[in-house]
């Protein structure tokens, strides 16, 4: 076995899930490496600047080389083997959910799961129709709250999983999309440096009070402050330079 296949592929040490936890839900999230590797692109929508200031390059992804790399053996799996990548991800979500209702069990506080596959990429996985004959993640686990953030617009088109939330993510290559899915009802995270009430007529909400998307109300702007990217030679004037994040002198 690679050992690729012993490590967890879910994690729970991330500063926004742990605001989640006071709130009563606890999130388990997939992080892999993003954007292109060995032709294959795991961001269909990326732009030059979201993939130059990916969220993979900041916190504990930009500093140390064991997480890196542990990010990137996930994604080899999932190239090379995604049904059987596909199952363990099952065993580990069956196994946070019998946790949790054993520690529900025993306390008055009830804790709430949620999951987020795409951590850093931008799969569809409502297309893996590898469970049971012909179901996906979202279909074998109805009661679990899964949600994601994507560049993907082609998959507002189509009818999500009722368990499994979207937030469109804004470039500087997507603005149009941005306020159709605005338009069409649904949300959209924006970066800026520093958060406004409003933006091209949307009210906008703090995204970084806490991660839990599927609460927030509908036709909102998810302001998000730029997240400053750690790793060696880490540019952070890129983000705005080229438009991925907002400044907010020109809202
Ligand atoms: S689409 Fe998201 S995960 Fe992919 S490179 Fe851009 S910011 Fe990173």
């Amino acid at each position: 076995m690679s050992s690729a296949k012993l490590q967890t592929l879910l994690t729970r040490n991330n500063n926004k899930t742990m605001k989640g936890e006071k709130l009563g839900y606890r999130t388990y999230i997939l992080y892999m490496t993003p954007y292109i590797h060995n032709g294959v692109n795991a961001c269909s929508h990326a732009s030059k600047g979201c993939a130059e200031s990916c969220l993979v390059g900041s916190g504990f992804g930009g500093m140390y080389e064991n997480v890196k790399s542990g990010r990137l053996k996930k994604r080899e799996w999932f190239a090379s083997d995604r049904v059987g990548f596909l199952n363990k991800l099952r065993t580990e979500i069956e196994k946070a959910i019998l946790l949790n209702n054993i520690a529900n069990a025993k306390n008055e506080e009830q804790t709430i799961l949620t999951f987020r596959l795409n951590g850093t990429t931008d799969w569809v996985y409502e297309k893996y129709r590898v469970f049971e004959g012909d179901k996906n993640i979202f279909e074998l686990f109805p009661d679990v709250q899964f949600y994601d953030y994507t560049k993907n617009h082609l998959r507002f088109k189509k009818e999500l999983p009722k368990n499994y939330h979207l937030t469109f993510s804004r470039s500087e290559t997507n603005d149009k999309k941005a306020i159709e899915v605005l338009k069409a009802g649904h949300n959209v995270a924006m970066v800026f440096d520093k958060l406004p009430t409003t933006y091209k007529g949307f009210k906008v909400i703090n995204g970084d009070v806490d991660d839990l998307r599927f609460l927030d109300a509908k036709n909102s702007i998810v302001g998000l402050k730029y997240k400053k990217m750690t790793g060696k030679g880490a540019n952070n004037a890129l983000a705005f330079e080229s438009g991925f994040a907002i400044k907010s002198e020109i809202v």
